[in-house]
C-alpha cells in the first residue's frame, strides 16, 4: 500500500498533518516525535505505508537504516547526548502504538531512566528549536 488515508504519518509524509521536519530523501522522512522521552527524540520513517517489519520491503527497509545513521551523526553534533538508543516496535504486543514503520532514535544521558513512550507533549517552540538545530547539522555532516 503507497498511504493508508486513516495513518497518521501517511499525513505527515502527504503534508496533510504538519510535523517538526528534519530531513527527507526518495524513501523516507525525518521529523521530531511531539511526545519525546528526551530531546531530540527522533522518528525516521518510510514514505511508503508499511504497518511494521514483517510488511516493509527491503529497499525501504535499507533506506531507513541509512537515514537513521546519517541522523544519528546529526544528534551527536547538534545535541551531544552521552548516548543513544535506535529502536522500533511491531505490533501492539510489542508497544507499537502507531502502526506505520518508524525507527527511534533517542538521545540518552547517563542516568536516563530507559522509557519507550511519553504523554507529554513538547512545545511547539522547543521541538522547532531542536528540529532546527538538528536539521543545521545534518547540512554539516552529510
Ligand atoms: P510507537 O509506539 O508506535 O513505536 O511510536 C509511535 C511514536 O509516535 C510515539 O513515540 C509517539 O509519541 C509518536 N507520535 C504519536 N502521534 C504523533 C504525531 O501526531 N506526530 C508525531 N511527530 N509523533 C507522534
Ligand atoms: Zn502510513
Amino acid at each position: 500500500m503507497t498511504a493508508d488515508p486513516d495513518c497518521i504519518f501517511c499525513k505527515i509524509v502527504s503534508g496533510e498533518l504538519p510535523s517538526f521536519k528534519i530531513v527527507e530523501d526518495d524513501y523516507t522522512l525525518t521529523f521530531l516525535d511531539l511526545f519525546p522521552v528526551s530531546d531530540g527524540h527522533t522518528l525516521v520513517i518510510p514514505k511508503r505505508h508499511f504497518r511494521d517489519v514483517f510488511e516493509i520491503d527491503e529497499t525501504s527497509l535499507a533506506a531507513v537504516t541509512a537515514a537513521s545513521r546519517r541522523v544519528a551523526h546529526a544528534i551527536e553534533i547538534a545535541l551531544q547526548p552521552d548516548g543513544l538508543s535506535v529502536f522500533q516496535l511491531n505490533r501492539a504486543a510489542a508497544g507499537q502504538t502507531v502502526f506505520h514503520y518508524h525507527m527511534h532514535l533517542l538521545p540518552r544521558n547517563a542516568g536516563d531512566p530507559f522509557k519507550l513512550h511519553s504523554r507529554v507533549r513538547a512545545s511547539d517552540d522547543a521541538l522547532r528549536e531542536i528540529a532546527a538545530r538538528i536539521a543545521t547539522a545534518m547540512e554539516r555532516e552529510n
